[in-house]
């Protein structure tokens, strides 16, 4: 039997409610398939700076180092963030931390609209194509963000320039690269790259590269778009996507305007994946949302995002690929069957019935071993 050991950061406001939904389908995920999780919890966030006086406490980031993924909900509290230093705040200080500890690379976000949800997307029905199934691959740790000379100079005269460099070598291109193709194997395998090849020395490094990748994956189809198109293709034909690969900062813009098509926040996981380790790929995986402080602690969070980042973390981490399909297909028969946490429910909408967080887990489990 496949042993694991997974960190559970739960961290601020409904971080504790949903981590809870999604442990308990992990559970029922272990009865039905062949393995078997060690899931130790780890203070993270303000419960971390309450606990032991940092949002990433020392005993935390151990439990991470020796667990082969992180499954973490959210951090940071609005009213409290302020209180102490920026580089304190749970934000900078766990996550900020967390992504550079482990090397993290690779994010992942899948964006699924169920048929069911066509009510909660803002586009046009029949422009959805019957569902939306995105995968955005963001490269997380080079290109403009992190490129040098990055500064703002005085040139005097009241006349102020900034400076922010875009760099990518191809070794970084090729590793981004080699996880969309991997990743369009378990989908659709088809990969869309995403650049600006016709203005930028980096758009032409990276098509070249992502084409010459591409030569080692011929059952994967790929194409390239311009990153002005793939921003207008998103919203008129969002069907013709299975991965987006995407750099750093065109990730950033892509993959929100993709999470706006989910329909809510409360609907959309993420993975961020570092170097492999062996057979498995070190992650992190969360909600694309945050601590949500005004829902907090009245069960009315919707847990889905959390239970779908820990599919996640079962498939790109661990390698079980039937276990994260059978918890998505659990979610996706939950929907169908006309449960909503209040995020996605319309009144307006027949056979809909509105329920809390521990409902729709409750929900999601039964599904399971249906
Ligand atoms: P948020 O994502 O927490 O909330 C935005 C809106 O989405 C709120 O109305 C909230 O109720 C709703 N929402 C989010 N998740 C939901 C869910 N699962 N079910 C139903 N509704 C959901 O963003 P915010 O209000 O800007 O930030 C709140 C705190 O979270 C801040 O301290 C911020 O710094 C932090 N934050 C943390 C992360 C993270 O841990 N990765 C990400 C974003 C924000």
């Amino acid at each position: 039997m496949k042993r694991f050991n997974i960190a559970a950061l739960a961290g601020d406001g409904i971080g504790p409610e949903v981590m809870r939904e999604a442990l308990g389908v992990l559970r029922v995920a272990e009865g039905k398939f062949d393995f078997k999780l060690e899931v130790t919890e780890g203070a993270v966030g303000w419960a971390g700076i309450d606990a032991d006086g940092k949002a990433l406490p020392d005993d935390t980031l151990a439990l991470c180092k020796k667990s082969d993924a992180i499954l973490f909900g959210s951090v940071g509290l609005p009213e409290r963030d302020p209180t102490v230093p920026k580089e304190e705040r749970p934000e900078r200080a766990a996550l900020l931390r967390i992504r550079k500890e482990f090397g993290l690379f690779a994010n992942l976000r899948p964006v699924k609209l169920p048929a069911a949800l066509a009510h909660a997307c803002p586009l046009a029905k029949e422009r959805q194509g019957g569902g939306i199934d995105i995968l955005v691959v963001r490269e997380l740790t080079g290109g403009m963000y992190f490129g040098q000379p990055k500064k703002t100079e005085d040139l005097g005269s009241g006349n102020v320039r900034a400076i922010d460099t875009m760099v990518y070598t191809s070794l970084e291109i090729e590793r981004i690269a080699r996880v969309a193709f991997h990743a369009a194997k378990l989908r659709r395998r088809k990969v869309t790259s995403i650049d600006k090849a016709n203005v930028l020395e980096n758009g032409v490094l990276w098509r070249e590269t992502v084409s010459r990748v591409g030569r080692s994956h011929p059952d994967v189809a790929l194409e390239h778009q311009f990153v002005d198109n793939a921003a207008m293709q998103l919203v008129l034909r969002p069907g013709q996507y299975d991965v987006m690969l995407c750099e750093n900062m065109f990730g950033d813009i892509l993959s929100d305007e993709a999470a706006a098509l989910g329909g809510s926040l409360g609907m959309l996981p993420s993975a961020s994946l570092g170097a492999g380790r062996g057979e498995n790929v070190f992650g992190f995986y969360e909600p694309a949302g945050g601590s949500a402080p005004d829902i907090a602690g009245k069960n009315l969070a919707n847990p889905i995002a959390q239970i779908l980042s820990a599919a996640l973390m079962l498939r790109y981490s661990f390698g079980l690929n039937a276990a994260a399909a059978a918890i998505e297909d659990a979610v996706q028969r939950a929907i169908e069957a006309g449960l909503r946490t209040g995020d996605i429910f319309n009144p307006a909408e027949t056979g809909a019935r509105k329920v809390g967080t521990s409902e729709m887990g409750a929900a999601i489990c039964a599904e399971m071993v249906r």
